[in-house]
Order: structure tokens, then sequence, then C-alpha cells
């Protein structure tokens, strides 16, 4: 499985990116799993989005924390802890970064041992009606460095996921995309996925075990009998059963014995509810027979129980 972890700012168009490389991939004949990340929606806030892509049925979920390629759209954010974009990334994953400095800087400035590739987006900071093409190039980059998709994929999952925004938007970004597959086209393929991990070999959380004590001991022992009784139940009731002993056949040996609290009692072959104990389950009026049994609002008690 290949995992790609798409970091921006709100408005530049990574949670648009994540869903034209799955499609992208899914055009291509991948299984693919798509999503973004944020909090309440703001321009300009760190966001992510990632996508999953196999060739069996993805059954992985939640966020991506070993990525095999992280996308950057903002270089800015690189230097915030909170947005997380370089969580995870080890020696096997690539960094791909949308920024006018050279890879080996990068490299060099943040320490990695993985590759870094930087390219350019074909957006200016200082054009912001560009910025939504940010994504589309990223999605486009990304697509070349895991070399599963032909331009053709590419151009179609772009003609998918943007056609409610009319042509020129579209040709804009078909544009945008041609040029950056063409641009990262030496290092087309470079992204591998990594090799599964073994779940066996996951570090165990970090929990406290308790030791392991005999059933004896550790089992719990009722020492008192009847203590149902003192539990007034009767009190988690919000609705009452209430028995029309008009229409009662004193059948008691439905209700009383259908009741699991045992509240309902029998004096002389009539049931009678003892409602400190009936806790209002209504199983009792589910099953008596001819309709006796009728639930009240607790805060509206009948008075036919006399
Ligand atoms: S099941 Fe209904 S009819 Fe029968 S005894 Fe109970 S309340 Fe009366
Ligand atoms: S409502 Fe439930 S607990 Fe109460 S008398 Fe009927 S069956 Fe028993």
């Amino acid at each position: 499985m290949l995992r790609v972890r798409f970091h921006g700012r709100g408005g530049q168009g990574m949670k648009t990116a994540s869903r034209i490389l799955g499609t992208a991939c899914f055009l291509a004949g991948r299984e693919v799993q798509d999503a973004p990340r944020y909090g309440a929606e703001r321009r300009g806030a760190p966001i992510f989005a990632y996508v999953r892509i196999a060739e069996r049925p993805i059954h992985e979920r939640g966020i991506i924390a070993r990525p095999d390629l992280v996308v950057v759209a903002d270089p800015s954010l690189v230097a915030v802890p909170a947005a997380g974009v370089l969580a995870g990334l080890d020696a096997h994953g690539v960094l791909l970064i949308d920024s006018p400095e050279p890879a080996a800087l990068w490299r060099q400035r943040l320490a990695l041992a993985g590759e870094v590739i930087s390219f350019d987006a074909g957006a200016p900071a200082e054009d912001r009606g560009a910025l939504p093409f940010v994504g589309t190039a990223c999605a486009a980059a990304a697509a070349r460095l895991l070399g599963l998709v032909t331009l053709a994929h590419l151009e179609q999952a772009i003609r998918d996921e943007l056609e409610g925004l009319g042509e020129a938007v579209v040709a804009r970004n078909l544009d945008n995309a041609r040029a950056t597959f063409a641009q990262v086209a030496e290092h087309a393929g470079c992204v591998t996925p990594a090799p599964e991990p073994d779940a066996g070999q996951a570090p165990a959380p970090d929990w406290i075990e308790p030791g392991f004590d005999e059933a004896r001991i550790s089992a719990p022992v009722i020492h008192a009998g009847l203590t149902s009784e003192a539990v007034p139940t009767g009190l988690w009731r919000t609705l009452r059963p209430v028995i029309d002993y008009d229409r009662c056949k004193r059948c008691w040996w439905v209700c009383s014995a259908f009741c699991p609290d045992g509240a309902i009692r029998v004096e002389d072959g009539t049931p009678r509810i003892d409602y400190a104990h009936c806790k209002g389950c209504l199983v009792c009026v589910a099953q008596c027979p001819p309709h006796a049994i009728e639930a009240r609002p607790e805060h509206a008690p009948a008075e036919a129980a006399s």
C-alpha cells in the first residue's frame, strides 16, 4: 500500500489534491481511500489530507502516521510543529515541497535521511487568485512520483473533480497539471511502498498492566443476600405501567413471569406492581395478552393501580 499525505493551508486545495490523486489512481485500476483532515474551516489554517492506494481493498483507517510521500504546498508550514508535516517521515519516505529553494537545501535544513524534491506549483505568492491551482499541481506532482497513473488518468480525474467550476477553471488546472507532471518527470516512480508493519512487532502501548490474581481473590463475591430489595430501581422509571383491572384477565403467570425485575407480585390471583422496584422497562405492557397494562408518563401517575 502507498500512503500519501498532503499538507497545506486552507484555500490551497489540499482536499481537492487528495481527491484528484485518489480518482486518478482509481481510474488506473487501484483501490483508493482519500480524506481531508481539518478543524473549523478557515482560509490559511494548516490542513492536511491523505490518500491510500493499494492493489487490494483497503481496511486501514485513520490518519497516516508513516507516509511514503509527504507533499507540502506551503513551505512555511514545515516550521509549525502543530502542522505535523514531518511526522513519521523516515529514510524511506519522500518529501515533495513547493519551494523555489533547492531540494538539497531543504534536506540539509531539515536533516532528513530520505529523498527531498522541490518543485514549482506555478502559483506566485503574490497571485492570490492562483492559490486554488496549487492543489492541482500538488496532485499532478504526487501522481508522477508514484508512477501509477498516466497523464490521461490525471486529466480525467481533474475533469471529474472540477467540472462544476466551469470550463475555464478546468482548462487552467489541466495546463498547470500537465506542466507539473512534466516538471518532475525525472523523479517518476521514486515513491515506493514501505514494508508493511508486522503487528507483532508493534511497540506496546504505554499502559499499566495489573498483575494476575487467582479467581478466588479477584472475582467479586456478594456476601449479603437480597440486596436488590434495597435498591429503589423505581427511581429510574420515566414511564409507569398501570394495570386496568377491569380489563385484566388475572392471567398473572404471564406478566409476573415476564417482568425481569420480579416487580409484579400476585395477591389472591391479582397482579400488583411494586413501583419501588419497577424500573419501567414496559416488558409487561408488551406481553399482556388483553392489553390491560398501559404506559403512562411518570409525571402523570395513574390512580388505577390501586
Ligand atoms: S398479563 Fe395482563 S391480563 Fe394477565 S394478569 Fe397480567 S395484567 Fe392482567
Ligand atoms: S415495567 Fe418492567 S419492571 Fe415494571 S412491572 Fe413491567 S415488566 Fe416489571
